[in-house]
């Protein structure tokens, strides 16, 4: 994609964390669903790739969430190459999961600045765009934001904070942005493998191993509530696999 898409035909969509998992599959299906794309993600040679195989339509733009300057760029590119967004779906993220201790301490600074600070700074960033039309944020939260375990807590602090920080904003950008949450369980994704503490991430993974729903099956759910005639917003999705439990 070199040049700018004439016209406003088409609506646009900004996925964080494109480069895999339920962010790479939401752009797959909006794509496939007639938006345009644009795919933020660190992993540059990932969503170069995606956006290959999808074609026209779709923009990789490498951005980190806890870098602003990286979204300020990001959000102009989108502009330029598209027109307004009308779609941000906040879902960049990392599952550092482990026993309270100071030894992770720099994972509970990277949870919270991606997590949390990474979706409320991506959001003010492109809010502008989103307020231009008939926009729509989607706010990918967790189970872990409803429900707390021993070994999550700082992941559930950035979770129940996107739930209430979402709430709030439903309220005040009702009608002309719809504020939708997102609230998977288990999900077949990469997410499982950064977590440091080794004996958690293979007690993790066994569970993951055991159940889990596909991330194409959580971004059918997501182009579902965004096709929603306007006088219609769907608030908030709590799904898992059938057979979790917690
Ligand atoms: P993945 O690990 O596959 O995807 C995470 C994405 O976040 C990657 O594309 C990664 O891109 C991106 N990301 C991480 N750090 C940053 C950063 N600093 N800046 C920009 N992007 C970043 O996992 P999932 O697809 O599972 O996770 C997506 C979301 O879904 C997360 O918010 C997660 O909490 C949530 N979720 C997942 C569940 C699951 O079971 N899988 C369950 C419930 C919620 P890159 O590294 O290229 O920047």
């Amino acid at each position: 994609m070199t040049t700018p898409v004439p016209g406003h035909h088409h609506r646009v969509a900004v996925i964080t964390g494109a480069s895999s998992g339920i962010g790479a599959a939401t752009a797959r299906a909006l794509h496939a669903g007639g938006y345009r794309v644009a795919l933020l993600a660190r992993r540059t040679d990932r969503i170069n790739a995606i956006a290959a195989e999808l074609g026209a339509g779709a923009l990789p733009i490498a951005a980190d969430v806890t870098d602003r300057p990286s979204l300020v760029h990001a959000a102009a590119r989108v502009r330029e190459m598209f027109g307004p967004a009308d779609v941000l779906v906040n879902n960049a993220g990392t599952m550092l999961l482990g026993p309270f201790s100071s030894e992770r301490r720099d994972d509970y600074r990277r949870m919270i600045g991606v997590n949390l600070l990474g979706a409320i700074t991506a959001t003010e960033v492109f809010l502008d765009q989103l307020t231009d039309g008939e926009g729509d944020l989607i706010n990918i939260s967790s189970v872990a934001g409803r429900t707390a375990r021993a070994t999550n807590g700082v992941y559930a602090a950035t979770k129940w904070g996107m739930n209430g920080w979402s709430e709030s904003l439903r309220q005040e950008l009702l009608p002309t942005v719809r504020v939708t949450l997102i609230e998977p369980g288990v999900v077949d994704t990469e997410l499982p493998t950064h977590i440091t503490h080794d004996a958690t991430r293979a007690n993790v993974q066994k569970g993951y191993d055991a159940a889990s729903v596909k991330p194409d099956e959580v971004a059918e759910i997501i182009a579902f509530a965004l096709a929603r005639p306007r006088h219609l917003s769907i608030n908030e999705i709590l799904l898992r696999p059938t057979t979790q439990t917690a």
